[in-house]
Protein backbone atom coordinates (compact mmCIF):
# COMPACT_ATOMS: atom_id res chain seq x y z
CA UNK A 1 0.00 0.00 0.00
CA UNK A 2 2.61 2.12 0.48
CA UNK A 3 4.17 2.43 -2.95
CA UNK A 4 0.70 2.84 -3.98
CA UNK A 5 0.42 6.27 -1.23
CA UNK A 6 3.91 6.55 -2.72
CA UNK A 7 2.54 7.05 -6.52
CA UNK A 8 -0.16 8.88 -5.45
CA UNK A 9 2.24 11.69 -3.19
CA UNK A 10 3.82 12.43 -6.76
CA UNK A 11 1.12 12.53 -8.74
CA UNK A 12 -0.18 15.04 -6.66
CA UNK A 13 2.90 17.18 -5.84
CA UNK A 14 4.08 16.89 -9.49
CA UNK A 15 0.42 18.85 -9.90
CA UNK A 16 0.29 21.52 -7.70
CA UNK A 17 4.02 21.82 -9.48
CA UNK A 18 2.42 22.25 -12.76
CA UNK A 19 -0.86 24.61 -11.70
CA UNK A 20 2.20 27.09 -9.88
CA UNK A 21 3.74 27.06 -13.46
CA UNK A 22 0.76 27.93 -14.81
CA UNK A 23 0.31 24.34 -16.75
CA UNK A 24 -3.62 24.86 -17.28
CA UNK A 25 -3.74 28.22 -18.00
CA UNK A 26 -0.93 27.84 -20.61
CA UNK A 27 -2.80 24.48 -22.32
CA UNK A 28 0.77 23.40 -22.45
CA UNK A 29 3.73 22.38 -20.93
CA UNK A 30 4.28 24.03 -17.93
CA UNK A 31 6.92 26.72 -18.42
CA UNK A 32 8.21 28.95 -15.53
CA UNK A 33 9.18 26.32 -12.51
CA UNK A 34 9.18 27.11 -8.84
CA UNK A 35 12.21 27.38 -7.22
CA UNK A 36 11.82 24.82 -4.76
CA UNK A 37 8.79 22.92 -3.19
CA UNK A 38 8.58 25.14 -0.32
CA UNK A 39 7.41 27.58 -2.00
CA UNK A 40 4.57 25.36 -3.69
CA UNK A 41 3.68 24.49 -0.31
CA UNK A 42 3.96 28.46 1.50
CA UNK A 43 1.71 29.42 -1.72
CA UNK A 44 -0.80 26.88 -1.14
CA UNK A 45 -0.65 24.92 -4.16
CA UNK A 46 -0.21 21.89 -1.90
CA UNK A 47 -2.27 20.85 0.59
CA UNK A 48 -0.52 18.61 2.72
CA UNK A 49 3.49 18.63 3.48
CA UNK A 50 3.03 15.10 3.57
CA UNK A 51 2.22 14.97 -0.33
CA UNK A 52 6.24 15.72 -0.65
CA UNK A 53 7.54 12.81 1.32
CA UNK A 54 7.80 8.94 0.55
CA UNK A 55 5.71 7.11 3.62
CA UNK A 56 8.23 3.90 2.57
CA UNK A 57 11.65 5.24 3.08
CA UNK A 58 10.16 8.32 5.07
CA UNK A 59 12.13 11.08 2.66
CA UNK A 60 11.31 13.68 1.07
CA UNK A 61 11.44 13.46 -3.06
CA UNK A 62 14.33 14.81 -4.73
CA UNK A 63 12.88 18.14 -6.91
CA UNK A 64 14.92 19.44 -9.81
CA UNK A 65 14.20 23.08 -9.53
CA UNK A 66 14.80 24.01 -13.36
CA UNK A 67 14.38 27.63 -14.11
CA UNK A 68 12.26 27.21 -17.13
CA UNK A 69 11.17 24.09 -19.12
CA UNK A 70 9.21 26.28 -21.98
CA UNK A 71 12.01 25.60 -24.66
CA UNK A 72 11.81 21.60 -23.90
CA UNK A 73 9.40 19.93 -26.13
CA UNK A 74 9.34 16.50 -24.42
CA UNK A 75 7.81 17.45 -20.95
CA UNK A 76 7.21 13.59 -20.81
CA UNK A 77 11.01 13.15 -20.43
CA UNK A 78 11.64 15.40 -18.04
CA UNK A 79 12.33 14.24 -14.39
CA UNK A 80 11.46 16.68 -11.83
CA UNK A 81 10.69 14.87 -8.79
CA UNK A 82 12.32 11.88 -7.34
CA UNK A 83 11.80 9.43 -4.67
CA UNK A 84 15.29 7.38 -3.01
CA UNK A 85 17.26 5.49 -5.22
CA UNK A 86 15.96 1.77 -5.65
CA UNK A 87 13.59 2.67 -2.89
CA UNK A 88 10.58 0.18 -3.72
CA UNK A 89 12.09 -2.96 -3.66
CA UNK A 90 8.73 -4.81 -2.88
CA UNK A 91 6.14 -5.29 -5.52
CA UNK A 92 3.18 -2.87 -4.99
CA UNK A 93 -0.03 -5.22 -5.62
CA UNK A 94 1.99 -8.67 -4.21
CA UNK A 95 4.39 -7.71 -1.62
CA UNK A 96 5.26 -11.20 -1.02
CA UNK A 97 7.03 -11.03 -4.56
CA UNK A 98 10.54 -9.40 -5.01
CA UNK A 99 11.74 -7.91 -7.83
CA UNK A 100 13.98 -5.30 -8.70
CA UNK A 101 13.96 -2.20 -7.02
CA UNK A 102 12.19 0.25 -8.63
CA UNK A 103 12.59 4.26 -8.25
CA UNK A 104 9.60 6.55 -8.66
CA UNK A 105 9.78 9.40 -10.39
CA UNK A 106 7.39 12.16 -11.63
CA UNK A 107 7.44 13.88 -15.23
CA UNK A 108 7.37 17.36 -16.40
CA UNK A 109 4.37 16.38 -18.02
CA UNK A 110 2.40 14.59 -14.79
CA UNK A 111 2.85 11.00 -15.11
CA UNK A 112 4.85 9.12 -12.72
CA UNK A 113 7.00 5.78 -13.67
CA UNK A 114 8.88 3.17 -11.71
CA UNK A 115 11.55 3.10 -12.78
CA UNK A 116 14.17 -0.13 -12.75
CA UNK A 117 18.20 -0.62 -12.65
CA UNK A 118 18.87 2.73 -11.69
CA UNK A 119 21.94 2.53 -9.15
CA UNK A 120 22.37 6.18 -8.37
CA UNK A 121 20.71 9.83 -9.70
CA UNK A 122 23.39 10.10 -11.96
CA UNK A 123 21.51 7.15 -14.02
CA UNK A 124 18.67 9.60 -14.40
CA UNK A 125 20.53 12.08 -15.63
CA UNK A 126 22.37 9.89 -18.17
CA UNK A 127 18.98 8.32 -19.28
CA UNK A 128 17.32 11.92 -19.96
CA UNK A 129 19.93 14.30 -20.58
CA UNK A 130 19.03 14.17 -24.59
CA UNK A 131 15.52 15.48 -23.68
CA UNK A 132 16.97 18.69 -21.69
CA UNK A 133 18.16 21.94 -23.07
CA UNK A 134 22.12 22.36 -21.94
CA UNK A 135 21.07 24.70 -19.44
CA UNK A 136 18.58 22.46 -17.70
CA UNK A 137 21.18 19.41 -18.46
CA UNK A 138 23.54 20.98 -16.46
CA UNK A 139 20.95 21.66 -13.61
CA UNK A 140 19.92 17.94 -13.31
CA UNK A 141 23.48 17.16 -13.73
CA UNK A 142 24.46 19.31 -10.35
CA UNK A 143 21.72 18.32 -8.45
CA UNK A 144 22.17 14.47 -8.96
CA UNK A 145 25.97 14.81 -8.50
CA UNK A 146 24.99 16.21 -5.12
CA UNK A 147 22.52 13.69 -4.05
CA UNK A 148 24.66 11.14 -5.53
CA UNK A 149 27.50 12.69 -2.83
CA UNK A 150 25.01 12.90 0.05
CA UNK A 151 23.98 9.56 -0.36
CA UNK A 152 27.51 7.64 0.24
ZN1 LIG B 1 8.44 6.09 -2.52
Amino acid sequence: MKAITCWNNLKTAMLSIQIYSGYYENEAKPSYMPPSMDTVIEGNYLEKKSYTICPLCGMEYRFVPYRTISDENASRYIPVLIDRIGCHAWHPIVPWQTVLPKTHVAFADGHVESLENLSCYMDIFRKYVGSLSKQNAEILKKYCMEWDNESH
